[in-house]
C-alpha cells in the first residue's frame, strides 16, 4: 500500500472518523454517523459496509419506537480481534490483552525480560503465546509496549539513549511488527487508558498526573497525548514550585518531583515499615498537597483542560487523601467549574499497563496523521 496515495489516505481518514465517532458513542445508526463525520450519507454506507467486511463494527438491531424507517445501530464490534499491551519496568515484561471493549482477555503473569536478544525474543515469545492460547482464535489487531521514561530524552547528553532505544524496540519489532506497534512511555499510555476507559473517556482534551517513585504527567489535546519538540512534553514533577526547596536531580531547586513523588516518601518512613496509610507522615502530606495545588492552578491557567486526572503507580488511598488535604486549590481559570478541580483515576496502579493496551485502539480509531501514515491494523478491500 502506498502511503503518500492521497485517495487512500483519504479513505483510511474517513475510515478513522468513523471507528473514533463509534468509540467515542459506543453506537451510532449510519444517519447519525453522516451528520457527526460531516460525511455524505452514500460515503457512510461505504465505510460501514467495508468496516462490516473487515468485522470490525457490527449492526446491533434496529430502533423501534421512531417515525419513518427504523435507523439501525452500529457500533465497534469487541471481540474483533485482541489488542497486547505491555509494560517494560525493573527488567520485567508485564502483559495484557484486551478486546476493543477494553475487557481482559488474558494477563498472564510478568516475566523477566533478560539481557541479551535472544532471552528477550524468549521472554515475548512466551507471552505472545500464552496471549494468543487465552484469546482463543481472535487476531491480534495491534501492541501497546510502554516504557517508564519518556521514549527520547532531551536528560541524554551523548545521544545513547537513541542508540539504546533502538536496541530496546529490536525484539518488539521481530514479534509483532506484522501489526501495528506502538511505543509510548507510561504516563501517556496511563492517561490514554483513562480517555479510553476511564475518568477522561469522552473528554479529549485534559491533563493526567501520574505520580509514581517519580512525578510524571501527559497532556491530552483532541484525543491525541502532545509529545513536545523531543518527546519529553509533560515532565510535571520538575515544574518549580519553591525556590528555596531542596536541590532535584534535574540540577533545579524546588521542583514538584522534591514534594510529591513516592521515592522521597519511602526515605521518611520508619527503616523497614511499608508505604501505609498510618506511617505516611502528617508533614509530607502537607507538604505535597501545598506543592500539587500550586502546580494544578498553574496547569490549569496554561491548558485550560476539560479535566485533570490524578493516577499512577501511587497506592489509591493516598491519591485521595492527597486531594483531601489540598481541599481548595485557589483561582485559576477553571476555579468557576462545577466539577472537581482534579479526579482521582479508577484504574489503579496498572493503568500503564491498560494503557498499552489501549494504545493500539487509538491507533485504529484516531484520525491523527500521525497515526494515519503509519501502516492500517486491517488491510482495506482495493479500491
Ligand atoms: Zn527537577
Amino acid at each position: 500500500m502506498a502511503n503518500g496515495n492521497s485517495a487512500t489516505l483519504t479513505r483510511r481518514y474517513n475510515r478513522t472518523v468513523v471507528l473514533d465517532a463509534l468509540r467515542r458513542h459506543g453506537s451510532l445508526s449510519r444517519i447519525e454517523l453522516a451528520r457527526l463525520s460531516g460525511l455524505t450519507p452514500q460515503g457512510i454506507r461505504n465505510i460501514i459496509e467495508d468496516l462490516i467486511d473487515t468485522g470490525l463494527v457490527r449492526e446491533t438491531g434496529r430502533r423501534r419506537g421512531q417515525r419513518g424507517q427504523p435507523q439501525i445501530d452500529i457500533e465497534i464490534s469487541p471481540g474483533a480481534g485482541y489488542c497486547l499491551g505491555l509494560h517494560v519496568a525493573a527488567g520485567a515484561c508485564h502483559a495484557i490483552a484486551t478486546d476493543l471493549a477494553g475487557n481482559v482477555l488474558a494477563r498472564p503473569e510478568a516475566r523477566a525480560l533478560g539481557g541479551d536478544h535472544g532471552q528477550q525474543l524468549d521472554a515475548l515469545g512466551a507471552i505472545a503465546r500464552e496471549v494468543a492460547s487465552a484469546a482463543d482464535g481472535l487476531s491480534r489487531l495491534g501492541t501497546g509496549v510502554v516504557v517508564s521514561r519518556p521514549l527520547a530524552s532531551r536528560w541524554s547528553a551523548t545521544g545513547g539513549l537513541a542508540a539504546a532505544q533502538a536496541d530496546f524496540a529490536k525484539p518488539f519489532e521481530a514479534l509483532f511488527a506484522s501489526t501495528p506497534l506502538v511505543f509510548e512511555n507510561d504516563a501517556n499510555a496511563a492517561a490514554m487508558a483513562e480517555y479510553t476507559h476511564g475518568r477522561a473517556k469522552g473528554r479529549g482534551d485534559f491533563l493526567y498526573l501520574f505520580l509514581g517513585e517519580g512525578v510524571g504527567g501527559a497532556i491530552v489535546q483532541g484525543g491525541v497525548p502532545v509529545h513536545g519538540g523531543r518527546g519529553n512534553a509533560g515532565e510535571f514533577g520538575h515544574m518549580l514550585i519553591d525556590p528555596k526547596g531542596p536541590k532535584c536531580h534535574c540540577g533545579n531547586r524546588g521542583c514538584l518531583h522534591g514534594s510529591l513523588a513516592l521515592d522521597g516518601l519511602r526515605r521518611l518512613l520508619p527503616a523497614g515499615a511499608p508505604l501505609a496509610p498510618e506511617t505516611v507522615p502528617q508533614s509530607w502530606l502537607d507538604g505535597a498537597a501545598s506543592a500539587l495545588s500550586r502546580a494544578l492552578v498553574s496547569l490549569e491557567n496554561i491548558f485550560d483542560p476539560q479535566a485533570i486526572v490524578l493516577g499512577g503507580t501511587a497506592p489509591a488511598w493516598l491519591l485521595h487523601r492527597l486531594v483531601e488535604k489540598m481541599g481548595d486549590p485557589g483561582p485559576s481559570v477553571r476555579s468557576d467549574m462545577a466539577e472537581a478541580r482534579v479526579e482521582v483515576s479508577g484504574l489503579g496502579q496498572s493503568c500503564a499497563l491498560i494503557g498499552a493496551a489501549a494504545l493500539p485502539l487509538l491507533a485504529l480509531t484516531s484520525p491523527d496523521p500521525a497515526t494515519l501514515m503509519k501502516e492500517p491494523l486491517v488491510e482495506q478491500a482495493a479500491d
